[in-house]
């Protein structure tokens, strides 16, 4: 398969799944998976393998707005852009998932 160079953040990684670049995106509330070639996403529990996702479970996105600068990203839903869904890459020591008390 040919690897996506969308971006080179750790948190961020691609994937093949029957021969479709599925990005892989880690954030603190769970793993996204963004079919490219089907232009859906689906969100699952960290260590979900997107081959074992129920196919009702992708939905539909028009764009991902990700930057290598800013862990937020946003996944937009419809043509508009009014819709959308908006969380943080985890990556890391994630200051949001550490326990308060770690230095
Ligand atoms: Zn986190």
């Amino acid at each position: 398969m040919t690897r996506s160079t969308l971006t080179a953040a750790a948190a961020v990684s691609t994937l093949d799944l029957y021969g479709d670049p599925v990005l892989h995106v880690r954030s603190c509330s769970g793993w996204w998976f963004f079919n490219l070639q089907r232009s859906t996403f689906c969100i699952a529990d960290p260590g979900t393998d997107p081959a074992f996702v129920t196919p009702s479970t992708w939905q539909p996105f028009v764009a991902l707005q990700l930057s290598d600068d800013d862990p937020g990203f946003r996944v937009v839903l419809d043509a508009d852009g009014q819709r959308g869904l908006w969380a943080q890459r985890c990556e890391g020591d994630c200051p949001r998932c550490a326990p308060p008390d770690r230095p």
